[in-house]
């Protein structure tokens, strides 16, 4: 599969990643990472972890997020 944002301008990249919202694929160049912590729901006599998770994202998607 090639970059979606790639294949826009013209030329062809191999892509690395899927944007979780759009499913756009994007390469190297383009995929936007983020690492974010989920909070699990609390449980009695439990210890709370903080897991971090990984989300990728297209340029598009990125910046529409941004803008809320
Ligand atoms: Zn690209
Ligand atoms: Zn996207």
């Amino acid at each position: 599969m090639n970059c979606y944002e790639c294949a826009q301008s013209g030329h062809a990249s191999e892509a690395v990643a899927v944007c979780r919202l759009c499913g756009a694929a994007v390469c190297i160049d383009h995929v936007r990472t983020e690492t974010v912590q989920l909070r699990e729901a609390a449980h009695p006599g439990k210890v709370i972890h903080d897991l971090p998770a990984r989300q990728l994202t297209c340029p598009v998607c990125r910046t529409a997020e941004q803008s809320l």
